[in-house]
């Protein structure tokens, strides 16, 4: 009998096409057309889906996977997921080292997908033995068979973008993106789709978004690795405290830094003025698209697109809770301007 089932073969089959949504309240007042493409569309509710399948199926084609095989990997949340997500389908063992500034949920929904997760201290150099990197690199070692990810110097994870998120933005856009924003952590994102996009249309201007307290925007401009921009910052996913080789930096045209307070103000704004839940850094984009906006970036026909990374219910004991924006002392009036609680 013919089969007329009209359904996927697997969850993984909905990775990617995520749809472009128009930003209309948020953004009222500001000079152009904004975009938003919402990656929690995703199945694993992050853009991090789309690298995960991209670097697993990667090493499944060139033989170093095979059934049972471990996969390592070092995630602020996201990225653990993801690979737990295509692990479980795939067959494969997942070990997860997080740092401990990854919000309770993210830990426990990674916990939820099967992944092995050790959580390691936020504040730590990069190679002190207790750092998220160096647990992972020692797992690594010493599990025979297994892979590691190492998304922040894989440029694999650029090429997933390249292959997917610029291809996608430019055929959703009819090619008439004048500017693309989004966030930078690893990269990967932001340096894989500028790349596509720049290949279409080099005037494409290409901006990323960094925090206070990391290195890259100073990086971009000097080409130095300036240790006295670093210290501790909330945001998660966004900026850092090394230069990842997954960034290609000669493919961002400039970065601009926002606050931890602000973009969580402004996360909450999304949801309240566009109806999307979406995550912190969603927040920190858009905050950089009210600064930029100030700063006059846009003409009236210009078409911007930014990336909203995750999903808000990531966030729930953070952003979403009154009583952490209370203890950051984000609700003080002084830092944030005009907003005040009691709009919440
Ligand atoms: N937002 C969130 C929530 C993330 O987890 C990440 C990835 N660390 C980013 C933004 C930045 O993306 P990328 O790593 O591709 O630069």
């Amino acid at each position: 009998m013919e089969n007329k089932i009209k359904a996927y073969n697997s969850i993984l089959e909905l990775v990617g096409n995520t749809p472009l949504v128009k930003l209309n309240r948020i953004t009222k007042g500001f000079t152009g057309n904004f975009y938003a493409k919402v990656e929690a569309f995703n199945p694993g509710h992050s853009s991090k889906d789309r690298i995960a399948m991209h670097i697993i199926e990667e090493a499944e084609r060139k033989g170093i996977l095979t059934e049972g095989s471990t996969i390592i990997e070092t995630t602020s949340g996201n990225t653990g997921f993801s690979i737990a997500m295509v692990s479980i389908i795939k067959g494969y063992k997942c070990i997860l080292a997080v740092s401990s500034k990854s919000s309770k949920d993210k830990i426990d929904m990674l916990r939820s997908m099967g992944a092995t997760v050790y959580v390691c201290p936020a504040h730590v150099s990069a190679d002190d033995p207790r750092s998220y990197y160096e647990v992972a690199k020692r797992l690594h070692r010493e599990t025979s068979g297994s892979i590691y990810i190492n998304q922040y110097f894989n440029e694999l994870n650029m090429h997933a973008h390249y292959e997917s998120t610029g291809p996608e933005i430019w055929e959703q856009t009819g090619g008439q993106i004048t500017h693309f924003v989004a966030c930078s952590g690893t990269g990967g994102t932001i340096s894989g789709t500028a790349k596509y996009l720049k290949e279409q249309n080099p005037d494409v201007k290409v901006i990323g978004v960094d925090a206070f307290g990391s290195v890259l925007k100073k990086y971009h401009e000097t080409r130095e690795f300036d240790v006295n921009e670093i210290y501790p910052y909330r945001i998660e996913g966004l900026g850092k405290n090394l230069i990842p080789s997954a960034t290609d930096f000669d493919v961002i045209d400039k970065f601009i830094k926002v606050t931890d307070s602000e973009s969580a103000h402004t996360a909450r704004e999304i949801a309240k003025t566009e109806g999307i839940f979406a995550g912190y850094t969603s927040g920190a984009v858009m905050q950089a698209l009210k600064q930029l906006n100030e700063e006059n970036e846009f003409g009236p026909d210009d078409n911007v697109v930014v990336i909203f990374p995750d999903h808000g219910s990531r966030y729930m004991s953070k952003v979403y809770s009154d009583q952490w924006m209370e203890d950051q002392g984000f609700f003080d009036t002084k830092e944030v301007g005009e907003i005040q609680k009691v709009q919440y």
